[in-house]
């Protein structure tokens, strides 16, 4: 199989028949065997009813329906299981983003790339939307030390050892890139093209925005590539800890040198920082433990496993040359 196609599907009864024909014009035109697995994410429209009639009608189409809503990261997940596709693609399934478009990301691919992500240059969506979703690429973008502008981006090309070697659940579906860099990955991206959303309504508004940045934390700690637990923690602890600590050496050497004993505002605030610091440092201490533990089996990804080879296996590749 050299293609595969994952499509996220929540509520897009209206989307799907014009993006199937869109996807079928495209993936003929590039040649080669493909599949689409489109996964039906607890979609209470009839969005399973048309999936099912184009599961009828094409030996092309593998259809995956969740019971209830799971999210969009817990659709690509499965989807990326059953891919069997060289290269996987995956594409919104609400028009948004143009299949025509797939040739040019598997451009960059043949470049070298393992992961390249369409860039939503002229991004067709509210614009408090499109505000925040620039903070939050940015924010990214200085944290994973990944200069990619559009994180999330539902249109990308894989490499399968890319979708194999990473773990997609909650709401890391944004982080994609990062994930996939951090585990060493060569990641890029292209400019495509943005469409307004035509039918249905998007699901994830301004509120859900938000919890990007909190994912991106737990992307630093939980993925353990970027931070430990201590080593950031324990940071902000020392810097509290010295701080606090500068007023009372202060006073102490006034004391000494024969002040009298005053309790001065600046020293209670020294105080309050040495204890916050203390509490800081502990919670660093009980993350690290609990993330020691679920460290223990961790899942080192080869880049290349060459086996021994036999006396055999050496003669013969001898012969050849
Ligand atoms: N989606 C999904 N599960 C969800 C929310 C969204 O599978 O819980 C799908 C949705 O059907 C679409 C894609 O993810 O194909 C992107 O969603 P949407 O267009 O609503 O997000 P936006 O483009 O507005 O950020
Ligand atoms: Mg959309």
């Amino acid at each position: 199989m050299d293609f595969s196609v994952v499509i996220p599907v929540y509520n897009e009864e209206e989307s799907l028949p014009e993006l199937f024909d869109a996807l079928e014009s495209a993936m003929r035109e590039l040649g080669g065997e493909y599949e689409y697995i489109f996964v039906d994410d607890g979609s209470v429209d009839r969005s399973l009813a048309v999936l099912r009639e184009l599961h009828q009608n094409s030996t092309h189409v593998k259809v995956i329906s969740f019971r209830r809503n799971y999210g969009k990261s817990a659709a690509l997940s499965v989807g990326f299981k059953q891919a069997r596709g060289d290269v996987v693609i995956t594409i919104d399934a609400d028009l948004q983003d143009d299949p025509s478009e797939i040739p040019s990301l598997l451009r960059k691919l043949d470049e070298g790339v393992d992961l390249v992500s369409g860039w939503k240059r002229n991004r067709q969506d509210p614009w408090t939307k499109v505000f925040l979703s620039r903070i939050f690429n940015y924010v990214t973008s200085v944290i994973s030390g990944f200069r990619l502008h559009d994180f999330n981006c539902g249109f990308k090309a894989y490499e399968s050892n890319v979708v194999r070697s990473i773990s997609v659940y909650g709401e890391l579906h944004r982080f994609i890139p990062v994930l996939a860099g951090w585990e060493g990955y060569k990641v890029d991206e292209v400019r495509v093209r943005h469409f307004k959303r035509k039918y249905g309504k998007s699901k994830y508004g301004r509120k859900r925005i938000l919890n990007g940045f909190f994912d991106l934390i737990t992307v630093m700690f939980v993925t353990r590539r970027a931070m430990n637990p201590l080593h950031f923690f324990g940071r902000i602890a020392i810097v509290l800890f010295v701080i606090g600590m500068l007023p009372q050496v202060y006073f102490f050497f006034q004391w000494l040198g024969g002040a009298g004993l005053r309790v001065r505002p600046i020293m209670l605030g020294g105080f309050v920082m040495i204890i916050v610091a203390l509490h800081i440092a502990s919670i660093g201490l009980l993350a690290e433990l609990i993330s020691a533990r679920s460290a223990r089996d961790p899942n080192y990804i080869f880049k290349e496993f060459l086996a021994g080879r036999s006396e055999s296996q050496i003669g013969e590749s001898k012969e050849k040359t």
